[in-house]
């Protein structure tokens, strides 16, 4: 079975009709990158960048994001490398933030929340984003996205802080891809709207299956309860699909249904562009969907 898959590294993701999909990689921190090259993943669909957060006793300076966003830029060498401002708060909790206790953790004050009330901690991590584009393909990801409002809101931000870096003549590249990540039903319900105002979709699946069922995706006593197969959430990936591609979008997937190939033709169906994987699956991915009609 494994040299079966080896012998897919370099080969094409592409069905037998010829549909093209690709596959990437997801990743949580910079060691992870050998395995994204060495399972042949196309880019990285989601480099979650809270381990910068998480791994420090306080806020990671800019200097030290740039060394972080350079070196995974570089070592993908032009691929694409999408990488997800932070997603703190909820089940990822940080001393230094401060942050009050909820009742809610799930439903409370984190990511994008965080990142819209608190924006020079936003801006922190844009600048670093912005001046790393200059040394490959990056893309920059937002999660937890409720309404046009937020994206508009981040918007201007990312305009303040590009015009922050003309001015001081840093190199950045000024068309860097800026997408969302859809995980809220409320974003499904917008999607057609928030379409227009960013270049791509990534479906967060662990948090859209959580937040649409209403089910804790960290109380175990429900697992069998937490259903990602659910024909509600299916139908709010198509719906998500439907409206990235009517404006000219592409949509992927990155949550953990993105990596479970007995949906694989749904998801080529409903013209899904994009996967993004744990590395170790992204020949997985590829064997499925070379099978498929
Ligand atoms: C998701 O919610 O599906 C996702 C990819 O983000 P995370 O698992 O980091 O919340
Ligand atoms: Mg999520």
């Amino acid at each position: 079975q494994k040299e079966l898959l080896n012998q897919l590294k370099g080969k094409e993701n592409v069905t037998k009709s010829g549909q093209k999909v690709n596959v990437y990689a997801n990743i949580g921190n910079l060691a992870d990158v050998g395995a994204v090259l060495k399972n042949d993943a196309g880019g990285i669909g989601l480099f979650r960048s809270e381990f910068l957060y998480l791994e420090s006793d306080t806020y990671p300076t800019e200097e030290q994001q740039f060394a972080v966003y350079k070196k995974v830029a570089e070592t993908m060498a032009g691929k694409k490398v999408i990488i997800r401002t932070l997603d703190i708060g909820a089940d990822k909790q940080v001393d230094y933030f401060k942050l009050d206790k909820e009742d809610n953790p799930a439903l409370g004050y984190r990511a994008i929340r965080i990142c819209l009330t608190r924006p020079e901690i936003f801006k922190t991590q844009l600048r670093a984003l912005y001046r790393a584009s200059a040394y490959g393909q990056i893309s920059i990801m937002f999660p937890m996205i409720i309404s046009v409002a937020e994206v508009k809101k981040i918007k201007e931000i990312v305009e303040e802080v590009k015009a922050e870096l003309r001015t001081e003549g840093a190199a950045f590249r000024e068309d860097v891809e800026l997408g969302i990540m859809i995980e809220t039903p409320a974003a499904v319900m917008v999607s057609r709207e928030l379409a227009k105002e960013v270049d791509f979709f990534s479906v967060g699946t662990n948090d859209l299956t959580q937040y649409t069922l209403a089910i804790d995706r960290q109380n175990q006593k429900l697992e069998d309860f937490y259903d990602s197969h659910h024909p509600a959430v299916l139908a709010m990936i198509r719906m998500a699909a439907e409206s990235a591609h009517a404006e000219g979008k592409w949509i992927g997937i990155c949550g953990e249904l993105g990596a479970d190939v007995t949906l694989t033709e749904t998801f080529l169906k409903m013209g899904i562009d994009e996967l993004s994987v744990a590395p170790g699956m992204v020949l997985k991915v590829r064997q499925k969907i070379r099978e498929a009609e």
